[in-house]
């Protein structure tokens, strides 16, 4: 029997591991935490709970009968990518992006400045961002980038106690927001409205909020072309739509103002807490490479603030041993099949965010693994796998070494009983979980123990 080790539980972990198990492979799908899911758990919104009802599909692949979940168990600390390659005939990198993209001026490193990938682990309870504080306590936030989590961030500043109540929003993050004195919230793109990474129904989803208005200048759709790809062209109708609006007269205020580009995070001294931000003001000419891109008109403006949250994209993080794209921030590979300079690296693959970057909605990833997938089939039929180590690569023998490295890891069977857990905590809430936001309380949990919160 053919075996395979997937690095990583999120979506791309879970579409390649089904892929495998339909060409026949026995599959070990590990996770550096006690939980599966990756961005599902810990980077999809809490007040989206469709999005995440895609677990269901994700727990059908887990019962099949080769699959088995390792959860706790972390590649380059626990294990190293050599004693993978001796177990397994191949070896699936679904690592993900795991750090932001830097915006590389004065102040970003302030009290106050956050990258909005903290924040978003932060509200979603991810383990190791739990213990973080967010200083809520000031009247106005700045969130810089115009994509996707963008808007994700600056509407969970904004939505109604009333809205956040039932979602598995993590308690200590439901606290910070019900006391927070955050009234109005500026999104800054640095291109123009044309140019915004945003998908239609979550910028609908803005002119929705309870209790913000949705505040777009109508100077800033004038001149404005018609974009010829479609989500765009209904972006700016949308934009068109909300710049036309008079306010409702809500308690917050959501306003979306392009052709900015940050230059400073200020406060006082080089260590103070922020106090704003100094924005270049830009205008749009073509780019080199048929875009459009940004340049600064010279003119600057500063919106002061006391909380700045960085959504410019996420980033790969280099893994000792495998060869890493610095400039691009993500596995070196062709297709799918990780590459370093000597050429193809036998047996290894990679697939999600950490092949092709931080692109896409959840279902990208699907198509994505079954492309790596096609070609681990190929390289199968060519004999082009790894040969393990007999004594070392039985389902038995791997069992053994990952308890004996993790005498705590999580089965699924342990997440199932994580699930059944935290599923309890929420019903008496109309929650659809609360979420433990703590490695021990999940490992606890895991045993069937009943953990505490
Ligand atoms: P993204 O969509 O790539 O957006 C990044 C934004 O940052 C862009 O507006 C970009 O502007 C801007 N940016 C980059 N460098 C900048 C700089 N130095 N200064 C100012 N702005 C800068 O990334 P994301 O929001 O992190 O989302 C990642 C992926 O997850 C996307 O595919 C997104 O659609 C997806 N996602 C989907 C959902 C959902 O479906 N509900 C939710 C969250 C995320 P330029 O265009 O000018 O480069």
């Amino acid at each position: 029997m053919n075996r395979a080790a997937i690095i990583g539980a999120g979506p791309s972990g879970f579409y390649a591991a089904d892929q495998l198990l339909r060409a026949g492979f026995e599959v070990d799908l590990l996770d550096a935490l006690p939980t599966p899911f990756g961005l599902v758990r810990a980077g999809v919104a809490p007040d989206h709970p469709k999005i995440k009802s895609v677990t269901r599909v994700y727990a059908r692949t887990a019962a099949h009968e080769s699959f088995r979940f390792f959860g706790g168990v972390t590649l380059g600390a626990d294990i190293s990518r050599e004693e993978l390659l001796e177990r397994y005939h191949a070896v699936v990198y679904a690592l993900g992006t795991a750090t932001d993209n830097r915006l590389g001026i004065p102040g970003e490193d302030r009290p106050g400045s956050h990258a909005a990938t903290e924040f978003v682990a932060w509200y979603n309870g991810h383990p190791h961002f739990a213990h973080q504080t967010f200083d809520l306590d000031c009247e106005r936030a700045v969130v810089i980038g115009n994509g996707n989590v963008a808007l994700d961030v600056a509407r969970m500043l904004v939505l109604d106690p009333g809205e956040l109540a039932p979602t598995d929003t993590a308690d200590h993050a439901l606290e910070a927001f019900g006391a927070a004195g955050v009234a109005e919230v500026v999104l800054l793109g640095r291109r123009g409205p044309a140019e915004a990474a945003f998908t239609n129904p979550e910028l609908l989803e803005l002119g929705e909020l309870a209790r913000a208005d949705v505040i777009v200048d109508p100077a800033q759709l004038e001149g404005v072309p018609e974009p010829p790809d479609a989500i765009k062209r209904r972006n700016v109708e949308i934009l068109r739509d909300y710049s036309r609006r008079s306010p409702a007269g809500r308690s917050h205020r959501l306003e979306l103002r392009f052709l900015r580009s940050p230059l400073e995070i200020l406060g006082e001294g080089d260590r103070g807490r922020v106090t704003g931000v100094r924005v270049g003001i830009n205008r749009l000419v073509a780019g080199e490479d048929g875009g459009v891109r940004a340049e600064p008109t010279g003119e600057q403006e500063v919106i002061e603030c006391g909380l700045v949250l960085r959504s410019i994209g996420y980033r790969g993080l280099p893994l000792a041993g495998i060869p890493f794209d610095e400039r691009r921030g993500l596995i070196r590979n062709r297709g799918g099949r990780v590459e370093s300079d000597s050429g193809t690296c036998r047996g290894e693959y990679v697939v999600g965010w950490i092949k092709r970057g931080p692109s896409g909605v959840i279902g990208t990833n699907k198509k994505d693994a079954s492309d790596t997938v096609a070609r681990i089939r190929e390289d199968l039929e060519a004999g082009a796998l790894r040969s393990p180590d007999p004594e070392l690569s039985s389902p038995e023998a791997v069992g053994a070494w990952l308890i004996e490295r993790v005498p705590e890891l999580v089965t699924w069977e342990g997440w199932q009983a994580i699930d059944a857990h935290e599923t309890a905590l929420g019903e008496p809430a109309g929650r659809p979980r609360v979420k433990l936001v703590r490695i021990e309380a999940l490992i606890e949990a895991s045993r069937g123990a009943g953990a505490r919160r």
